[in-house]
C-alpha cells in the first residue's frame, strides 16, 4: 500500500490545508500515483475501486492547473449522474477553501437550463455535467470548447453503461488537440480502452490492485464473541498460546487507550501506539517492544504502518478493520521472514458480513473458532511446566536438588510422592477451577452475572452474620489478600452463614485467587463466583 503524505507532495499550501481540513491524514494509493503523473502533464487511466478517492486524484491537480485571473472554462468533468456532478462539484468546492477566483460550475438535467445559463455566463473556469447537459450547452454556446486544457471522465464505466458511449465521443472530437485527457473508472472494458485510444496521447496506467495475501503461511481465525467478552478472549487467547510478540489491533485511539488500561491492569505487559503519540513517545514504546520488554502492543492501523518487527507471533484484529486492505496489512505484521504466524479477528455479531468481505477481496479463508476454555488455558500452562521440568533435567546441574530429595527419601518417602509433591505446589497457581462457572463465553452469558450491573460479579463467601462478620471485615480482608480497593467493590449483602459481595469484573481473578487462602476473624472462608439460580433461592 502506498501512501504519500500530501505535505510532501507538490501540492500549494491553500490546498494541502484544504485537504487537512477534509480530514485526509495522507494520500490513497491512486492519488499517490495519480497526481505526480497529472501534474508532469501525462494522460492518465486511472483505475481503482470505488470509495478510494478518485476524485480528489483527479481534483487537486486539476484545481491547481487553474488558472484565476482566466475566467474562461479551463477544465471539463464528466460524471455519469446528476448526483455524481453535485458530489463531485462539492469535493471541488471544499478542495478550494483557500483559493479565490476560481468558479465551479455544476451543470446536469433536470435543472432549469436558464439558471445554468446565467451561472455559466458570470465565467466558470471547471465545469462538472452530465453528457447529455453539457452536448446542449455545447450546441447553445454556452459553453465554449475552444479553451478547455483539462478533460476529465470520471466514471467511465458508468457513463458508458449508461449509454453515454456517443455523446462522450461528441464531446471530445470538439475538444482543441492541445489538451490532458484523464479517464477513471472503477473498471476497465474494450469499450473504454477504445476510448482511451482515439482520445488520448500515450496514456498512463495507474492501477490500483487490491492486495492480495502473499504470505500463506499465516493461519486465519475468527472468534465469534460480544463486545464485552473482548478483553476475556484476548487474554485467554494470550495465555494459551504465550506468543513473545504480539500486536492488538483497534479501530480507534480511544480504543487503544483503554484496551491498554485494561490489559496493564491485568497484569500483562503491553502498551498503546496512536497518531497522538509525541515521536519520543513512539520511540520508547517501540524500543521496549524490540526489546522485549512489552509483550502486547496495541496500535491504530495508522500509527501502526511506520514500525517494523519481523518476529510477530500473532496479530489481533482487536475490531474488524473498516477496510479490506487494512485487514491485509495488518495480519502482514506476522509470518515474516519465513516464519509462521497466527492472525486472530473478533468478530460481533453482524461483522461477520465485513469478515466475508474480507475473504471475498483476499480470497483467504478464515476460519471459524470457538475460545479457548479456562481448562485448555490450564492445559496449556501445565504442558508448559512439564517441558521446562524436561528441559531442567536434560541440562543437568541438579546435584544441589538431588540432594535434598535424597534426604527426604532417607525419611522413607517415595521418590514419585516427592515429585508430585512438588507439581501440587507448582501448579497450584495455574488451576482455574474456581473460575469454572465463567468457563464458556462464547456461550449465553446470562447465567454468568450476578451483581447490580454488568461491570459487576456477584461471588460468594462462605461465611455470614453468625460468625459475627462485619462488611468491613470482608473489605478488609479482600484489601489485604487481592488488593482490591474497598470503594471499587460493589453491595455486599451479609446472611446468616453467607455472603454475597459484588466484584467489579476486572478484579474478579483477583480476589478470587486472594481469598483462597485468606482468614476473616481468624476463620478460613472460601469464596466463588455466585451461581445466579443459587442466588435467586437465597434471596
Ligand atoms: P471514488 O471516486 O474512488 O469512488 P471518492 O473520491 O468518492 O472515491 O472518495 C470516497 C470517500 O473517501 C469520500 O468521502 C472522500 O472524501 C474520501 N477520501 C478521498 N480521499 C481521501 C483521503 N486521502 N483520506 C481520507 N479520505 C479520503
Ligand atoms: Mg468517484
Amino acid at each position: 500500500m502506498e501512501h504519500f503524505k500530501f505535505e510532501d507532495m507538490n501540492i500549494s499550501p491553500e490546498i494541502c490545508q484544504a485537504v487537512l481540513d477534509m480530514g485526509f491524514e495522507e494520500a490513497t494509493p491512486i492519488q499517490s500515483q495519480a497526481i505526480p503523473l497529472i501534474q508532469q502533464g501525462r494522460d492518465i487511466i486511472g483505475q481503482s475501486q470505488t470509495g478510494t478517492g478518485k476524485t480528489a486524484a483527479f481534483g487537486i491537480p486539476c484545481l491547481e492547473r487553474i488558472q484565476a485571473d482566466d475566467r474562461r472554462l479551463q477544465a471539463l468533468i464528466l460524471c455519469p449522474t446528476r448526483e455524481l456532478a453535485i458530489q463531485v462539484s462539492e469535493e471541488f468546492r471544499k478542495l478550494l477553501k483557500y483559493k479565490e477566483n476560481i468558479r465551479v460550475v455544476p451543470i446536469y438535467g433536470g435543472q432549469p437550463i436558464d439558471r445554468q445559463i446565467l451561472a455559466l455566463k458570470k465565467g466558470a473556469q471547471v465545469v462538472i455535467g452530465t453528457p447529455g447537459r453539457v452536448m446542449d450547452h455545447m450546441r447553445r454556446r454556452t459553453l465554449k470548447m475552444e479553451t478547455v486544457q483539462m478533460m476529465i471522465l470520471d466514471e467511465a464505466d458508468e457513463m458508458l453503461d449508461m449509454g453515454f458511449r456517443e455523446d462522450i465521443e461528441t464531446i471530445l472530437v470538439k475538444i482543441p488537440e492541445d489538451h490532458q485527457t484523464l479517464l477513471f473508472s472503477a473498471t476497465l472494458s474494450p469499450e473504454i480502452l477504445d476510448i482511451t485510444k482515439r482520445f488520448q496521447k500515450d496514456p498512463a496506467y495507474v492501477k490500483i490492485v487490491r492486495k492480495e495475501l502473499t504470505v500463506p503461511s499465516i493461519e486465519q481465525y475468527y472468534f465469534d464473541v460480544r463486545e464485552k467478552t473482548k478483553l476475556e478472549a484476548l487474554t485467554r487467547i494470550i495465555d494459551v498460546y504465550m506468543p513473545n510478540l504480539a500486536m492488538v489491533f483497534c479501530n480507534t485511539k480511544k480504543r487503544v487507550d483503554d484496551l491498554v488500561e485494561s490489559l496493564q491492569g491485568r497484569g500483562y505487559f503491553a502498551e498503546g501506539l496512536h497518531g497522538d503519540l509525541k515521536q519520543a513517545q513512539r520511540d520508547k514504546v517501540m524500543q521496549k517492544f524490540r526489546n522485549g520488554t512489552i509483550e502486547i502492543l496495541v496500535a491504530t492501523d495508522v500509527a501502526a504502518r511506520g514500525i517494523d518487527v519481523d518476529d510477530i507471533d500473532i496479530v489481533f484484529n482487536y475490531d474488524v478493520p473498516q477496510d479490506e486492505e487494512y485487514y491485509v496489512h495488518r495480519i502482514g505484521r506476522t509470518g515474516r521472514a519465513g516464519r509462521s504466524g497466527k492472525a486472530f479477528t473478533f468478530c460481533v455479531g453482524k461483522e461477520i458480513y465485513k469478515l466475508r468481505d474480507i475473504m471475498r477481496y483476499t480470497k483467504t479463508k478464515i476460519v471459524q473458532q470457538k475460545l479457548p476454555t479456562l481448562s485448555d488455558v490450564e492445559e496449556m500452562k501445565t504442558n508448559i511446566f512439564l517441558e521446562k521440568i524436561k528441559d531442567s533435567i536434560q541440562s543437568g546441574g541438579l546435584t544441589k536438588y538431588v540432594n535434598l530429595v535424597e534426604r527426604l527419601m532417607d525419611e522413607d518417602f517415595a521418590a514419585i510422592d516427592i515429585a508430585a509433591a512438588l507439581l501440587k505446589h507448582n501448579l497450584a497457581d495455574v488451576r482455574t477451577d474456581d473460575l469454572d462457572v465463567l468457563e464458556d463465553i462464547n456461550c449465553d452469558e446470562t447465567n454468568l452475572y450476578g451483581g447490580d450491573s454488568e461491570k459487576m460479579v456477584r461471588i460468594f463467601l462462605n461465611a455470614g452474620k453468625k460468625q459475627k462478620i462485619r462488611a468491613k471485615d470482608i473489605v478488609g480482608a479482600i484489601a489485604n489478600e487481592a488488593g482490591v480497593p474497598g470503594k471499587a467493590l460493589g453491595a455486599i449483602d451479609l446472611f446468616d452463614d453467607y455472603t454475597f459481595v459484588d466484584v467489579p469484573r476486572e478484579y474478579l481473578r483477583d480476589v478470587i485467587h486472594g481469598m483462597k487462602h485468606a482468614k476473616i476473624k481468624n476463620k478460613k472462608v472460601h469464596v466463588e463466583v455466585a451461581k445466579k439460580d443459587k442466588q435467586k433461592k437465597k434471596r
